[in-house]
Formats: C-alpha cells, sequence, structure tokens
C-alpha cells in the first residue's frame, strides 16, 4: 500500500496499517509492531506538508479513535475540559462542542485534519491574544512503545506532557486529547481590500484592535485582502428550534457564501492558477485581479464557520513564525524578491499573528509571532520561491512549522528553542529505542 499526503509532497509505503477501534488495540498494535521490529507512526488525515506522518513502519490509523468521552468543568477557569479520541476530526469535533454551546477558542483554516495531528504540529490560527491548538490542550493518554497507556497532564507526568502536546508523535501515540473549550460564540467578519504600504504601516493597529486578523497578498500586487473578525455573544436561538424566516435566511446566507467561497475562492483561484500555468506572463496582471475580485462583505457566523474554510485547491507550502516586530520588513523582502525574480507565483502568500506561548515546541514559544506561509499552486515549480523565502525568514531567527515544508534541522531548530533539549530529554525517556522515529524526526530532532 502506498499513502501520500494531502498535498503529494510526500509518500511511504508502510509494512501495514492498522485501524484499532479502542484504546486496547490501540496498545496490541504497538506492542505487536515492537515485537516484529517494526516502527510506528499515528497518521491523522495526511495534511501535513512535510513528511512527518510518513514511515515505512506499521502506519496506525486513528479514525476509528473519534469519541466523545466526556466534559468536565475546569475548577480554575470554569471553563469545560473535553475529552475526545485522538483521531477526530476537527470539524467533528466543532460539532460535538456546537451541540453543547461550546467552541474552541481559535482554530485554523480548515477542519478537516485530526486533532492529534494538529496539536502534534503546532497548527494555529490568527488572532493576537489567541493561541494555538495545543496552547489549549489540558491532558493527554499516550500509548508508549511497550503498549502501556500513561496519563499526563501538567501536574501529573508534566514532561511527557510537555513533550506530547506538540511533539510529532516521537513520544508515543496520543489516544486521548482534553482541550479547554470556551462558550459557543459567533464572529463578526469584515473581509476588505486594502492598499498593502497602508497595511504594512498599521499593522500593529490592524493586529491589536482587533480579535482575528490576517491578510493575503498576491504576490507582487498593491492590494491585499484583510480579514478582521471579531468575538460576539452567540446568537441567542442559535440551538433552538429554526423558524421558516430563519431558514429563508441562512438559505440566503449559504447562496452567499457557496458563491464567495467556492466559486470566487476556490474556482477563480483554480482557473487563475490554470490559467498563470499555461500563460507566465499574464501572472501579474493576474494576481492584481484576483486581489481586488474578492468583494467586500460583512456577515455573522458561529466561529468555526467564519475561521475554516474549504481549500480545494491543491498547493505546496512552507511557513515560518518570525517575532512580529520585524514581519513587515519581512515581507517587504519577500515582495522586493517576487518584483526581482519574475517568478511564476500565482498564489497568495497568508499571514497571520499570534501571542507569546509556553509550549515547549510552540513556533510562538516565548515571542509575540507573525505566521507568513509561502504558498505555490501544486502544478508549478515551488522549489526556488521557497529556498529564497527561507533565507529571509533564517536571517530573523524564524521557526518552521513543523507541518510544512522546510529544510532546516536540529542543529538549526536547538537554537530556535529555549526548552529544546528539556524536549530531547522527555523524547528519550520515553522512547529510547526511536520505536516512534522516522526519517523527519530524526532530521528536526536528531
Ligand atoms: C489545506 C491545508 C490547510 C492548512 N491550514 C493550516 C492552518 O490554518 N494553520 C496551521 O497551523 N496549519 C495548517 N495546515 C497544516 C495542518 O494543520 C497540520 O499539518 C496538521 O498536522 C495536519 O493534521 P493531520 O490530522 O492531517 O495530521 P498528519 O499530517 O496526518 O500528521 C501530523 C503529525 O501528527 C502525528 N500524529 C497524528 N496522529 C497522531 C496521534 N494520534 N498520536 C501521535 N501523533 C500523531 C503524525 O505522526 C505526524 O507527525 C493546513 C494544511 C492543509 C493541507
Amino acid at each position: 500500500m502506498i499513502w501520500t499526503n494531502w498535498a503529494r509532497t510526500t509518500s511511504a509505503t508502510p509494512v501495514r496499517q492498522a485501524h484499532p477501534a479502542t484504546e486496547e488495540e490501540l496498545s496490541d498494535a504497538v506492542r505487536r509492531a515492537v515485537r516484529e521490529g517494526h516502527t510506528v507512526r499515528a497518521v491523522g488525515a495526511g495534511h501535513s506538508f512535510s513528511a512527518a506522518a510518513a514511515t515505512d513502519g506499521v502506519q496506525l490509523d486513528l479514525d476509528r479513535l473519534n469519541a466523545l468521552h466526556r466534559v468536565e468543568r475546569d475548577p480554575g477557569t470554569g471553563n469545560a475540559l473535553v475529552t475526545v479520541g485522538a483521531g477526530i476530526r476537527l470539524h467533528q469535533l466543532n460539532q460535538v462542542l456546537a451541540e453543547r454551546g461550546l467552541a474552541m477558542q481559535n482554530l485554523g483554516d480548515i477542519d478537516r485534519q485530526t486533532i492529534a495531528g494538529a496539536v502534534s504540529t503546532g497548527t494555529h490560527g490568527t488572532g493576537a491574544r489567541f493561541g494555538g491548538m495545543a496552547s489549549r490542550v489540558r491532558a493527554l493518554t499516550v500509548v508508549g512503545a511497550d503498549g502501556e497507556v500513561t496519563r499526563c497532564s501538567p501536574t501529573e507526568n508534566h514532561d511527557l506532557f510537555e513533550a506530547s502536546r506538540l511533539g510529532l508523535g516521537a513520544t508515543g501515540v496520543l489516544s486521548t486529547v482534553t482541550v479547554e473549550a470556551v462558550p459557543a460564540f459567533d464572529l463578526h467578519a469584515v473581509e476588505d481590500v486594502q492598499p498593502v504600504d497602508r497595511v504594512l504601516e498599521e499593522l500593529d493597529h490592524l493586529v491589536d484592535r482587533s480579535d482575528h486578523f490576517e491578510f493575503f497578498w498576491f504576490p507582487t500586487a498593491r492590494k491585499v485582502q484583510t480579514l478582521t473578525n471579531t468575538r460576539v455573544e452567540a446568537r441567542a436561538d442559535a440551538g433552538g428550534p429554526v423558524s421558516a424566516g430563519r431558514r429563508v435566511r441562512r438559505a440566503a446566507a449559504a447562496v452567499r457564501t457557496f458563491i464567495d467561497d467556492e466559486v470566487l475562492s476556490n474556482v477563480g483561484l483554480e482557473l487563475t492558477n490554470r490559467t498563470a500555468t499555461t500563460f507566465p506572463a499574464m501572472t501579474p496582471a493576474l494576481n492584481s485581479f484576483a486581489a481586488q475580485a474578492l468583494r467586500p462583505r460583512t456577515y455573522t457566523a458561529p466561529s468555526y464557520e467564519v475561521l475554516c474554510n474549504r481549500r480545494r485547491v491543491r498547493f505546496r507550502e512552507t511557513e515560518y513564525a518570525v517575532p512580529r516586530a520585524v514581519v513587515a520588513d519581512v515581507l517587504r523582502e519577500i515582495d522586493g524578491w517576487l518584483c526581482s525574480s519574475g517568478e511564476n507565483v500565482p498564489f497568495p502568500l497568508e499571514i497571520r499573528f499570534a501571542p507569546a506561548e509556553d509550549v515547549w515546541l510552540s513556533t510562538a514559544y516565548g515571542r509575540e509571532t507573525a505566521y507568513v506561509a509561502v504558498q505555490q499552486y501544486w502544478r508549478l515549480p515551488y522549489a526556488r520561491y521557497f529556498d529564497a523565502a527561507e533565507q529571509i525568514f533564517t536571517a530573523v531567527g524564524g521557526r518552521p512549522h513543523w507541518g510544512k515544508m522546510h529544510s532546516r534541522d536540529a542543529e538549526y531548530l536547538a537554537g530556535q528553542y529555549r526548552r529544546f533539549p528539556d524536549f530531547r530529554r522527555a523524547r528519550g525517556a520515553a522512547d529510547p529505542d526511536g520505536v516512534f522515529a522516522n526519517p523527519y524526526t530524526r532530521r528536526v530532532f536528531g
């Protein structure tokens, strides 16, 4: 069996795949693999661009471990602590939470990933006060190389917890994840088109005065699309019976969303990218057109519907976390390179923000962060563009997203993370024989 990731940037031939339906079956699958001398790797939805999930050993697919286990109240914050099977997809989790009047505090662009895959690679959204998904994890259960199940949290097996809540599955297989949820909320979304110079000049103001700010920049275009989302109380009738009027409003909103998200974003993007692939000389004009084609719009909807979108156009991506204070300079440098190199890039850059975090391997560890996602249509070459961007990022101490394409190794990364030695110690203690290793973890962790 050949396994390939979503972006088609990596593939592997696992010796076998297992689909455990219970924690016991998961433990047995690990024990059997070790007995037979195989390495083990859990796979989520295969949405990492890097080879994080690839293995020629035993691949564990946790799709069947997707149940809601329990909802408790955190005595400290009053928020709900929700324990789910590690293989639950984010769209399933969002639904489970919504049915209970709850939501994730923040989410990334899509909801196809598993919770385990998302936290293990440091998946993040945007918002100067709202951190990545691993920062919301409050407890885990981890299946070790001996098949034993260990519960860990900030107060129980602390180092295993820190190394497992964002650790590429290198300490073991997560079987359950406990996240801190918040009361359900809506987002008032404002999408606009603004001159790039103004956005870069006013960046701090734009980021700090809103809950969730980000922008998309089509290479060489002088306008960018800004998305500003403000948290508002969930509508009181959100979970109640649906009236005829509300059904009509919902249907109208769904049609508008379909036109904006599917026709303009996905179909339009595929079309401009195909055209740019065949006629590269048209790319600057197409980018400039694309930057303005997305109409300004405002709407209000449940948080997860606003934050997560369908991304149907396949692409490749590298993304770095850089100190927020230097992101405008970083972007001007990338823009300079794109303008002078003439590289054919019809895919937008995406720029997002995060607060400083304390998760050991969070790309936002210890500093206010800006994320710059450099993306390229999958039919076009990416290496020269990604290399050039990587040089710009690494010159300012950038940290690559663990689940996206990059060329960094353990030596570089050790210099970027103060808790790297602690992570390595915890990993060594949890998996001394490298049962859960693969070539990617060997490269990035040593
Ligand atoms: C279209 C698209 C949009 C994206 N948007 C964003 C975004 O907005 N923000 C962002 O930060 N990232 C984003 N990503 C990246 C993505 O969120 C991460 O790469 C994430 O890890 C993918 O989750 P997955 O379930 O597919 O995990 P996989 O890619 O299958 O696995 C990722 C890692 O998790 C490990 N793992 C999986 N399950 C377990 C388990 N049970 N126990 C231990 N380890 C496990 C794997 O071994 C691997 O190391 C996007 C990716 C795509 C393709």
